[in-house]
């Protein structure tokens, strides 16, 4: 697919731009604070409607403004598409897609695909799992757009029950007062209170499991493609395992068992979840376990190791996706080149070629061989323009 023009309007610190993309790689030149990062943002928000920065929407307008706006034309080999998104500082979206306002975001996901690395990225090894889990629910959203909708489910119950919860443990914390004992609570629970966080508990099982299963079944696709990846990168006999750990015990292909099995341990946690006020088991706690010859790569790496891995990462996003939805997903570069040492940057720039189109952001263009800079467009971004 191809990314022929975007035009910005308000978003971030720029006012108004339009850009033609001439050639199948961009590169973004500028000083620090400039405007490209900001750029490569609105690429992805079309393409995932979620933002690397995990910014919120009135961060993303630009300030003094209500209403930010981003336009594209994008060419595939199924035709020409128009997209845009108007993002409004109270958070109210509105998606556009050749004209037609979108009711369901699901129907506008999927559209645009682009892999985006950062340096961020390198918080994927180092970060906690909550980065991990944002990472695979947006690579999710843009293999299956239905994945969206599936996630914004299960954290509509995830916030309905934890606010039940949450009243409850405030209930009983006043009742402690007047000397019932924490461990009496979950004996305490009203009829009533007990049935509606059964109704709670098996809508969360409902819903977490499909969350569960989806992102089991991504993981077991990319893990072996990145595995390829880094043997080729590191050129070593290091094998790099990557595993969707569920903090339930599934079982492959088996719903029903997940179901019980996620059902069973909410059950065991019931008291500890009464006393904290917040749901403790489900997929908003799982992790993905990233390791190479069976260490955690975040004990074992050196911080080159963690960088071949993350790079390993990235290439096998950009091929599943390539794989899935049968064109070449666009890949946005923020700043990674500075990191990787020759040999590395090397592999990234020969993996991509000519075969995705790639929009890259440097403060100079030392780290570029004449070949790239002779077949990139070169954009100069200045204070947002
Ligand atoms: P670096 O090389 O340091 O990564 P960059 O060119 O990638 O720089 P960006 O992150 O794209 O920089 O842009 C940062 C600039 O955008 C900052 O000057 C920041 O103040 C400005 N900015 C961010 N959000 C807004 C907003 N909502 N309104 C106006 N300006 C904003
Ligand atoms: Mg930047």
């Amino acid at each position: 697919m191809f990314l022929q023009s975007i035009q910005l309007r308000a978003f971030r610190n720029y006012r108004e731009q339009y850009i033609d993309f001439t050639a199948p790689k961009t590169i973004l030149l500028g000083n620090n604070a400039q405007g490209k990062s900001n750029l490569l943002e609105a690429v992805e928000l079309l393409a995932t409607l979620r933002s690397h920065r995990m910014a919120r929407d009135k961060e993303l307008v630009c300030d003094g403004e209500e209403i930010a706006q981003i336009k594209a034309c994008l060419k595939r080999q199924t035709g020409v598409s128009d997209l845009a998104l108007t993002l409004r500082r109270n958070g109210r979206r509105t998606v556009n897609l050749n004209g037609e306002n979108i009711r369901r975001q699901t129907d506008f996901l999927g559209v645009l695909n682009a892999v985006e690395f950062s340096s961020l990225d390198l918080e994927l090894v180092r970060g906690g799992p909550e980065g991990r889990r944002h990472w695979l629910d947006t690579l999710l959203v843009q293999l299956e757009p239905v994945y969206a909708y599936i996630l914004q489910q299960y954290n509509q119950v995830l916030r309905q029950r934890n606010a039940f919860l949450k009243n409850i443990a405030a209930t009983s914390r006043t009742d402690t007062t007047n000397n019932s004992p924490l461990s009496t609570q979950h004996s305490a629970l009203s009829t009533h209170n007990s049935e509606q966080l059964g109704i709670w508990d098996a809508q969360l099982v409902t819903t977490g499991t499909r969350v569960i299963r989806r992102r089991e079944r991504a993981i077991q696709r990319l893990a072996p493609i990145a595995a390829k990846w880094h043997a080729s990168i590191s050129g070593s006999t290091e094998i790099l395992q990557i595993k969707y750990a569920p903090n339930v015990q599934t079982v492959e292909n088996q719903s029903e068992q997940v179901q019980q099995a996620f059902l069973d341990k909410i059950q065991q946690r019931v008291i500890p979840e009464l006393r904290q006020g917040t749901t403790l088991v489900g997929p908003h706690r799982d992790e993905v376990e990233l390791t190479i010859n069976q260490t955690p790569a975040r004990q074992y790496g050196s911080q080159g190791q963690q960088r071949t891995l993350v790079l390993a990462l990235k290439l096998a996003e950009l091929q599943l996706i390539e794989e899935v939805v049968g064109e070449p997903p666009l890949l946005l570069l923020d700043d990674v080149l500075a990191e990787l040492d020759p040999s590395r940057q090397n592999q990234l720039l020969d993996a991509i070629q000519d075969r995705f189109q790639t929009l890259i952001t440097t403060t100079h263009l030392g780290s570029f061989d004449s070949q790239w800079l002779n077949s990139s467009q070169i954009l100069s971004v200045d204070s947002g323009k």
